[in-house]
């Protein structure tokens, strides 16, 4: 099968009036469809400048990225994102966020219209349709921020740390709910973490990137043979522990 994302030998610089600062060197790899990888790193290694690179928001110095076998147009229709803060408006009304997306792009049509509805009735949040995103908690304006991005239909999903603006057991009720989600949506997902935990819970592969200018220090498959494989499971599964000691190992290489 085609990779929905692939990196090749991709270097990024920035160039202020101080001089140059390298972020980003040599990465390659590649995204499966219906793969969840995550990207971890130390923080200012270039994590966030990679995702800027995918979402074409920026573009690489030299190398080369291509979605679904083409390269990175203007036209980003197909990426969809999840940041730390969710950006929901709050003049809008719960179901007029979902949609907005589509109301950008003109095609909100009595299709969409009930795609929208099938969504927050799927996604447990019907009854707040008519609600603006104050009356909601933390968590269900994270899902109705995903339900936004899934109604798109993207081909690739982003997710910036988005469960870091949460408190900590906020944050694994929703990183746990949002996780399945994703899955059983069979999106392609990137996540981008600086929460290990996070990554071998949610992920089926760690990128782990080196120190800055990033370069890939290594790839860890994560699978766990679980009946049931939620991400609260696997925190809870001996071989959690393995996982994580491998990649924090690999991080903290150079201490
Ligand atoms: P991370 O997301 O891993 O914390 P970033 O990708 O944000 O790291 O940044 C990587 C490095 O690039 C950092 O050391 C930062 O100082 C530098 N950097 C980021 N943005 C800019 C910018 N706009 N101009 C100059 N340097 C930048």
């Amino acid at each position: 099968m085609e990779p929905i994302l692939e990196l090749k030998n991709i270097n990024y610089s920035y160039h202020t009036l101080d001089g140059e600062t390298k972020a980003l060197s040599d990465i390659s790899f590649t995204l499966e469809p219906g793969s969840f990888t995550a990207v971890v790193g130390p923080s200012g290694c270039g994590k966030s400048t990679l995702l800027s690179l995918i979402a074409g928001l920026m573009r690489p110095e030299s190398g080369q990225i291509l979605l679904a076998g083409k390269p990175l147009s203007d036209n980003h229709e197909n990426i969809g994102y999840m940041l730390q803060h969710d950006h929901l408006f709050e003049w809008r009304t719960v179901y007029r966020n979902v949609l907005l997306g589509l109301e950008i792009r003109g095609k909100v049509d009595a299709a969409s219209r009930r795609k929208a509805n099938e969504l927050l009735a799927q996604y447990g949040l019907k009854q707040f349709a008519a609600s603006r995103p104050s009356e909601l908690s933390g968590g269900m304006r994270q899902r109705a921020a995903l339900i936004r991005t899934l109604i798109l239909d993207p081909e690739l999903l982003l997710l910036d740390e988005p469960f870091s603006a949460l408190d900590y057991q906020t944050r694994l009720k929703v990183s746990d709910d949002i996780g399945q989600i994703i899955r059983n949506s069979g999106k392609t997902a990137l996540l981008v973490t600086h929460d290990l935990s996070e990554a071998v819970s949610l992920s089926d592969r760690v990128i782990v990137l080196t120190r800055r200018p990033a370069s890939i220090a290594c790839v860890v498959p994560v699978s766990f043979h679980l009946e049931n494989d939620t991400p609260l499971n696997r925190r809870n599964a001996p071989e959690f522990k393995t996982f994580f000691n491998k990649i924090w190992k690999e991080l903290n290489q150079d201490d």
